[in-house]
């Protein structure tokens, strides 16, 4: 099956019970049993719940993977795969990354003794320089937020099954449609389902996706034990929003593209971010490993002024101001306070993250309004 057939196909079965062509909403904690332990497969809905289990296949299947496990953020799925390290482990993770899997892995994992190690992957020798026998886990985000670099998964993945270490892609911002980081070698894809895969800004959930069985199993026990489940209205509402996710990722590319080529001819625009740019470090690769560019743009202004950056923020109108990425509405995020501030300014600053920087998470609207709008902004 190819994508759009499977985005609207997969996992998903006419309710045994009604014919409803929808998965219903199982609103429901408990299932009744028969005699103990006698039951249709559903005790707990902890443990398990049909329309999340409808989600989780469909989730495994637009992955190519053979199993989907979700949880109640990508934060909480992120959780579970530290959750199957020790202390004295190593993790070596890109540095520039999402703020909040810097801030789980330095503030929670760490001090519980996980060693971590951020370097810049988008050069692969980095990563040898500070793997050890101690290592367990490579972390890639490509494209990474919010730079934008682009990480080679294939070779990443080789390095590290050549050395028994596990790889795991966070895949947020590319989403399945744009590129399959298990195909490429990789253990485990993780997902802010939040983002792309929701797509209306309505639902926060995570999920992981991996062929391995044991593995499956261990991460399934976490979401179990550790509890970080979501409830059944969010995942129909993640249901829902599958159904158009090829055809959202290919209008949030075609703008992106458009305005991230408008910023680079704006007299007032320095660096422009976006992988599609053939001026961008990362293009060829990005070029041969994913299927289109994303539909994440960042930039900054010349001169880099403070103050500037805060004015063309606060003059957009349709493009909101605020956290968060991959809905059908254009959003601003300004990364150093926003999503990017729970990593120290001087990290940051080593990363390459600015404090003038602009995150521009492009929607599906017309572009013409939203290159007005950022026309009307910068001026
Ligand atoms: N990974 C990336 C790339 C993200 O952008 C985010 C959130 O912004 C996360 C992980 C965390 O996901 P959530 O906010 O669903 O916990």
């Amino acid at each position: 099956m190819r994508f759009g057939t499977k985005a609207i196909h997969a996992g998903v079965e006419p309710d045994p019970t009604t014919g409803a062509i929808m998965t219903p909403i199982y609103q429901t904690s408990t299932y009744v049993q028969e005699s103990p332990g006698k039951h249709k497969g559903y005790e707990y809905s902890r443990t398990h719940n049909p329309t999340r289990t409808a989600l989780q296949k469909a989730l495994a299947a637009l992955e190519n993977g053979q199993h989907g496990i979700c949880y109640a953020s990508g934060l909480a799925a992120t959780d579970a795969v530290l959750k199957l390290f020790r202390p004295g482990d190593e993790i070596i993770s890109t540095n520039d990354l999402y703020g909040g899997t810097y801030r789980i892995m330095k503030r929670v994992f760490e001090p519980f003794g996980q060693v971590f190690h951020f370097v810049d992957m988008s050069d692969t020798a980095n990563i040898e320089r500070v793997i050890s026998d101690k290592t367990k886990m490579i972390w890639v985000e490509t494209p990474t937020n919010p730079l934008l670099r682009i990480i080679d998964i294939e070779a990443v993945a080789k390095l590290a099954r050549d050395r028994g270490i596990m790889c795991v892609v966070d895949n947020t911002f590319a989403t399945p449609y744009l590129q399959n980081p298990l195909d490429m070698g990789a253990d485990i894809v993780m997902h802010s389902v939040t983002k792309y895969l929701g797509g209306h800004s309505d639902t926060v959930m995570g999920a992981l996706v991996l062929n391995d069985s044991d593995l499956a199993q261990q991460l399934a026990f976490i979401q179990n034990a550790s509890g970080a489940v979501p409830g059944p209205q969010d995942c129909f509402l993640v249901l829902r929003g599958l159904k158009t996710l090829h055809i959202r990722m290919q209008r949030h590319c075609e703008n992106a593209g458009r305005i991230a080529q408008w910023l680079l001819d704006h007299p007032k625009v320095g660096k422009v971010y976006y992988p599609g740019l053939p001026s961008h470090s990362g293009h060829e690769l990005a070029a041969r490993q994913m299927r289109g560019f994303g539909g994440m743009v960042s930039f900054e202004l010349k001169g880099d002024v403070y103050e500037e950056a805060v004015r063309v923020m606060e003059s957009l109108t349709v493009f909101s101001l605020g956290e968060s990425l991959g809905g059908v509405e254009s959003l601003c995020t300004h990364p150093a306070s926003m999503t990017h501030a729970s990593i120290p300014a001087v990290e940051r600053l080593k990363g390459g993250l600015k404090d003038t920087l602009i995150r521009l998470s492009v929607g599906i609207e017309d572009v013409e309004d939203l290159i007005a709008d950022l026309e009307n902004a910068i001026g």
